[in-house]
């Protein structure tokens, strides 16, 4: 699905828990790069739209990808809304909330969309498509994602002056 914020959602529910272990910006970078080949194919209109990029074999490639440049994106993310109070983004960070992320969105993916193979080449087969309807996928999101928020605000505020 691409660039949809949908994917935010559960995002929001593992920065509550993982707090500062936990990159939000990276996370975020990692669903939009992760939508850059269905994007693309949609565009052109040749290939599947869910194809490498949405397997965990190109997950993996993609997560390193986004560790490696979303740890100075995501820094320079935080300069650009003032946040510095949570500059730097640390190494480990950076690598947990890519993989976190691409590993996520083809997980969700898989349960959305029919032409997601996330095993493939190993396994052409997708057990999770349709376990539960779109509508119950999208309603885990935004509730994972309210949660989260709350569950964020009420951990920090007690330890921060802010
Ligand atoms: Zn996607």
């Amino acid at each position: 699905m691409p660039f949809t914020p949908i994917h935010m959602g559960p995002g929001f529910a593992i920065k509550s828990l993982l707090q500062k272990n936990f990159s939000l910006m990276v996370f975020g970078w990692s669903q939009i790069a992760i939508d850059i080949h269905p994007l693309f194919v949609i565009l052109s209109g040749r290939g599947t739209v869910h194809g490498f990029s949405h397997t965990y074999l190109g997950a993996t490639l993609i997560a390193l990808f986004c560790a490696l440049s979303g740890k100075y994106l995501g820094e320079l993310g935080l300069r650009i809304i003032r946040k510095k109070e949570y500059l730097p983004i640390n190494w480990n960070v950076a690598f947990i909330s890519a993989f976190i992320g691409t590993y996520s969105h083809v997980l969700l993916d898989s349960v959305m969309h029919s032409d997601v193979i996330p095993f493939n080449p190993f396994w052409k087969s997708n057990i999770l498509f349709s376990i539960v309807s779109v509508n119950t996928l999208h309603i885990f999101c935004l509730v994972s994602g309210l949660l989260g928020i709350v569950i964020y605000y009420l951990i920090e505020k007690p330890f921060t002056n802010k």
